[in-house]
């Protein structure tokens, strides 16, 4: 549990229900921006009290305080393309939760990611990658292969197998982030963006009972980089 900059007690729920409504601002063509003013910018100098810690892809179109219609000290957020999990990934992660006491964790994954493309097309194909594109594929490669085990095909199915993957990692990985789960204190929560609506769907989640919803059946393949 943390305060927020309000002062009012947010807890993972809180956290999840904060989170949708500005997602729900952001779809609707009506965001508030809050907390984006001088006054807010004063006020987080000497402390910050986010209520989220946000993992989620460094795709330019997923910047996380617009698309969830926040402001200044409101996300902890840790991007790297295809959310790729690393030391310093889940050092940050746990930061945002131990240090700064963030109720809740999101993995944020979204369709058309260049990442999980280029590597179903280092799987699927044989071809690599230069530099240390090669790492982050080499990290996106578990999620492909298992999901091409589970026999799935499009895009949206890839994209929820990684989102739930790299959720069941950093709980694996990250002992202080599983205890802060079992304790009721932080939840986790694995999304899927798409970016043609802006909107979220819940794919897994740890510590906060979510109906998970399938992705939609029309969905538009995405092989593009
Ligand atoms: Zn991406």
């Amino acid at each position: 549990m943390s305060d927020d900059i309000s002062g009012g007690l947010v807890g993972p729920r809180e956290a999840f229900d904060l989170l949708l409504s500005g997602n729900q601002r952001f779809i609707d063509g009506a965001p508030e921006h809050p907390n984006q003013d001088a006054v807010r910018r004063a006020g987080t100098v000497t402390a910050q009290h986010p209520y989220a810690v946000l993992l989620g892809c460094s795709d330019s179109r997923l910047a996380a305080e617009i698309i969830f219609d926040q402001g200044l000290g409101d996300l902890f957020v840790v991007r790297t393309a295809g959310h790729a999990v690393g030391a310093e990934v889940l050092g940050s992660v746990e930061y945002g939760t131990s240090v700064l006491g963030c109720p809740l964790v999101v993995v944020l994954g979204h369709d058309a990611c260049g990442a999980v493309a280029a590597t179903r097309a280092a799987v699927e194909n044989g071809t690599t990658a230069q530099g240390y594109v090669r790492d982050v594929i080499e990290r996106v490669t578990p999620s492909v292969l298992a999901a091409r085990a589970a026999g799935v095909s499009g895009d949206d199915g890839f994209i929820d197998t990684h989102v739930r993957y790299t959720v069941d990692l950093i709980m694996e990985r990250s002992r202080e982030l599983a205890d802060q789960v079992d304790s009721g204190r932080t939840a986790v929560v694995g999304l899927s963006y798409r970016l043609a609506e802006g909107s979220v769907r819940p794919v897994t989640s740890r510590g906060l009972d979510l109906p998970s919803a399938p992705a939609p059946a029309t969905a538009p393949g995405s092989d593009n980089l």
